[in-house]
């Protein structure tokens, strides 16, 4: 019934996480209320990180994706979990420091990094920049040049696999705005470029296919074409390439037609192709990061809402009207994602009802799921809309000056806030 492992439904009928009655949270921290299982979190974090001691002699280390959700409670599970993290932006690197994680450990990524980031990244001591493009790399090295330092740097590499949810397929595509095209010899001239250059040390090839994929070839034909180049680069160039980042992209599950494959297997499959093809090569095994985001906070959020109307509109359908939408949760609106919705306080009836849920904005595209099957809904039911833990705050936005839910993180029957909710005065803070 339930789509992940941390949810469960109590005596009272109600819809549990973490231990916790959701109704009794929503009470308490009232809603919009995001809410995490840091149980989920952290085991998921485990299984990555044992999976690279499993099947790659510990030789490999994941990266949280940060960008799935930013904040100072996440980067510190991270830190405790020993895994690195991936970030996008200053602010992203900002959430970092202000949560005294361990830089060197912080790969910054993102295809128009502006000079004040890279400085500020500089001065923060991030262990990588994964470089996008030649302009980027110039600068990089100029920046680096004027302040004293030499930065580690990876290529962010198009291997022309593009993979979708159930199947994928090998198109050479280069019209993608992230990285260098591997098929027009674009990725070859920057290495060569990058080993002109005094203030930058190359190390690190980096890929990432694609997002919610649930199929472990199409991460091994990437990382065969990977290990290809880095042959490539030792036969031709003489240099040996000792790092290989193979992104992120598992998929998680959001309704019960979602079918993930267990997170070792991918490190299972892998290994085996990166090893072949370092024998093939004479090169030493790489050591290997994967950048984890939506699956390793998605299953473990879900967001409460309460009801404040509904409207039957007689043979067209019927609208839920909740007390969030877009604003918290804009991955609908943007792409039609499917997603699990239950009536929190009657999770052991029946899905008699089918309707669709509305958020409160001003615009009629601001809706969370159309035409799915709930037990019946009255004004004033909390409605839980679960694998919400993914891109939903990190999308967040203030909207008709909505703001921001806050969140709460639970464990084993426990909860506490680790993100306050803004308050109006928080919305105008900035104008003058
Ligand atoms: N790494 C890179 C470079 C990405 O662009 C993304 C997502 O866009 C990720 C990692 C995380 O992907 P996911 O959250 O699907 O695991």
């Amino acid at each position: 019934m339930f789509v992940n492992d941390c949810l469960n439904v109590n005596e009272k009928g109600h819809l549990t996480i973490g231990g916790c009655d959701t109704l009794d949270l929503a009470k308490e921290y009232g809603t919009p209320l995001y809410v995490l299982d840091e149980n989920v979190i952290r085991e998921t974090c485990r299984s990555y990180v044992n999976s690279f001691k499993k099947f790659y002699d510990g030789n490999g280390m994941p990266l949280y994706a940060s960008k799935a959700l930013s904040c100072k409670e996440l980067c510190r599970i991270a830190k405790d979990e020993n895994i690195g993290l991936d970030v996008v932006s200053g602010g992203e690197i900002y959430t970092a420091l202000q949560s005294v994680f361990p830089m060197e450990k912080v790969h910054f990524h993102g295809n128009n990094k502006t000079a004040d980031e890279i400085k500020f990244a500089i001065e923060s001591k991030v262990g990588k920049f994964v470089v996008d493009n030649l302009y980027e790399l110039e600068l990089l090295d100029k920046i680096a040049g004027d302040m004293g330092k030499k930065v580690n740097i990876s290529f962010r590499i198009k291997p022309g696999v593009d993979a979708h949810t159930h199947n994928f397929i090998r198109t050479g595509q280069i019209d993608s705005k992230f990285g260098f095209a591997l098929e027009t010899g674009e990725a070859f001239e920057a290495v060569k470029e990058a080993l002109k250059l005094n203030n930058v040390t190359l190390n690190e090839l980096h890929c990432h296919i694609g997002s919610q994929i649930f199929d472990i070839d199409p991460f091994v034909t990437a990382a065969e074409i990977m290990m290809d180049f880095i042959g490539k680069i030792k036969n031709e160039l003489g240099i040996t390439i000792s790092e290989l980042n193979l992104g992120g992209g598992f998929g998680i599950m959001y309704t019960s037609k979602d079918e993930p494959v267990p997170y070792e297997n991918y490190m299972e499959k892998v290994s085996v192709a990166v090893k072949a093809k370092s024998a093939e090569y004479g090169l030493p095994v790489p050591f290997i990061y994967i950048e984890p985001g939506r699956s390793i906070v998605g299953e473990a959020g879900i967001t409460l809402y309460t009801v404040g109307g509904k409207k039957e509109i007689p043979n067209v359908r019927t609208y839920v009207s909740i007390d969030g939408g877009m604003t918290d949760n804009i991955r609908y609106a943007l792409y039609q994602s499917d997603y699990t919705v239950l009536n929190a306080g009657k999770a052991d009836k029946e899905a008699n009802e089918t309707v669709t849920i509305a958020g409160k904005c001003c615009e009629s595209g601001d809706l969370i799921q159309e035409h799915t099957k709930i037990a019946e809904v009255e004004v004033g039911d909390t409605l839980a809309v679960l694998s919400t833990g993914a891109y939903n705050y990190s999308m967040a936005s203030n909207y008709n000056r909505i703001p921001r839910p806050a969140m709460v993180m639970v464990k084993d029957g426990k909860s506490r806030i680790i993100i306050k909710r803004e308050s109006y005065e928080d919305l105008v803070k900035n104008d003058i």
